[in-house]
């Protein structure tokens, strides 16, 4: 799934890297052979207790690079009987925070440790009950954490390990100050891990300020590189998209597509037209209730659901594995995302194609695209849905994307995507104080 040149050369086993047997037995359940570029660079530093700040997006194999080696220090050391939570996973959304405990349980199938996840829009009591019994490893968004904690229904007083998930999009969504509260309720001497997959001044100040001397590593997902990916524009006046999307998924017989939209209004508006047009299809955004959300991801990864319309934010972190067609119904006004989008499509080795519909007020966004990628993507117009020749070519309002932008310091800020992963262990110098994090010493590593 990981293979590249690079990898081949720096061929290391799971085994190597120094995870124990209980562990191995569950990845070779899992059907992995090789750790991916992110696994092989962050799981030692994190067995030797390094602070780890990592660069890597959904689907490096990011989840297991925490998570293997936090099983593996947490059942090496002595457990207490009432079961203090040991390390938290903080994620932004509730799907990730979902797919990340999927993981953790699968990874400690053969360990004795207890994992829990915890997140908003459903009932709090049962989430409260699993605490209670005790559990060492707590996968949890922001919100509700904090909920449970200010009724003192849990305590983070003897966290060991905390994972910061997605840090990027926990900015953009607003979650900076919860982030402070988290930290506070933590003691100092812990061991900190930091994953985003742009590095704007913002996630840099956050980084600068919760981890100790650091040890960076680097990976993008192989194939979310641009140029594995076949893109194509479709020029098209704005008010035909919505015929043309259903004439290219209908037409194509397209079974498994992603499709984005820059509004949730403008999700579930296409959603209703497609329904209408006899094509299966969910929206997915922050205004749709837990349920509705988690029906519509496991309708659309059974094949019962064709399209799934989704905004950026509530796209972020969903594990689709082998998703032929991204289609941008809107291209995003940060650039960056275009490349997040349409990395969702072509993973796993599989041949993706994004295609993007795009209206004369669009056309600055394109260009920035183009600037970002550094290629110029080939367009169409389709016979019958022809771009207005007497549109505006005046960008659309930024809209609701206006806070982000502002939260990241502007669009110069973030970092654009790389195809090389080759980034070996360096260190920040930005603190050089080792007291806060507990020892750990070599016999950790087998
Ligand atoms: P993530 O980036 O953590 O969301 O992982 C993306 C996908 O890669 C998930 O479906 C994982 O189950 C899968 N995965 C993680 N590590 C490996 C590996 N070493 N070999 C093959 N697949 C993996």
């Amino acid at each position: 799934m990981f293979d590249n040149g690079l990898y081949q050369t720096i061929y290391m086993s799971f085994k190597s890297l120094g995870l124990s047997e209980a562990l191995l037995k569950a990845i070779s359940k899992k059907g992995y052979t090789t750790p991916s570029p992110i696994q092989q660079k962050a799981i030692p530093p994190v067995l030797d207790g390094e602070d780890v700040l990592a660069s890597a997006q959904t689907g490096t194999g990011k989840t297991a690079g925490f998570t293997l080696p936090l099983l593996h220090i947490l059942s090496e050391n002595p457990k207490e009987k009432y079961r203090p939570i040991r390390a938290l996973i903080l994620t932004p959304t509730r799907e990730l925070a979902a797919q990340v405990y999927a993981n953790v349980r699968e990874y400690s199938e053969f360990l004795n440790l207890r994992s829990a996840v915890i997140f908003g829009g459903v009932n709090q009591k049962p989430q409260a009950a699993t605490i209670r019994q005790g559990v060492d490893v707590l996968v949890a968004t922001p919100g509700r954490l904090l909920d449970l904690q200010s009724q003192g229904l849990l305590s983070l007083k003897r966290i060991e390990i905390f994972v910061l998930d997605e840090a990027d999009r926990m900015l953009d969504m607003g979650f900076l100050r919860d982030i402070e509260r988290v930290i506070k309720s933590m003691p100092d001497k812990r061991q900190n891990l930091m994953f985003s997959a742009t590095f704007s001044k913002d996630i840099k100040k956050l980084a600068h300020g919760i981890l100790n001397n650091p040890v960076q590593v680097e990976a993008t997902p192989e194939n979310s590189t641009v140029d594995a990916i076949s893109q194509k524009v479709y020029r098209v006046a704005k008010g035909l998209k919505t015929g043309l999307i259903i004439k290219l998924i209908t037409e194509g017989n397209w079974k498994q597509v992603l499709v984005f939209t820059r509004t949730k209004h403008g999700a579930n508006k296409l959603c209703d037209k497609m329904g209408k047009a006899g094509i299966t299809a969910a929206a997915i955004h922050g205004n749709k209730s837990q349920g509705a959300r988690t029906k519509a991801l496991s309708g659309f990864k059974s094949g019962r659901i064709n399209v799934l319309v989704a905004t950026d934010i509530a796209a972020r972190g969903l594990d689709i594995p082998l998703l032929p067609h991204v289609i941008n119904f809107e291209l995003p006004n940060i650039s960056e995302d275009y490349v997040h989008r349409i990395g969702r499509t072509g993973r796993a080795g599989a041949k993706g194609e994004a295609v993007s519909l795009v209206s004369a007020d669009e056309t600055t966004y394109l260009r920035d695209i183009e600037k970002l990628v550094g290629i110029t993507i080939p367009k169409e117009i389709i016979e019958g849905f022809e771009p207005d020749p007497n549109a505006s070519t005046a960008p659309i309002k930024p809209g609701q994307n206006r806070q982000r932008r502002n939260n990241q310091g502007g669009n110069g800020n973030r970092k654009p995507k790389s195809t090389n992963s080759n980034t070996n262990f360096s260190r920040s110098s930005s603190r050089n104080n080792k007291s806060r994090r507990p020892k750990r010493n070599s016999e950790r590593r087998k």
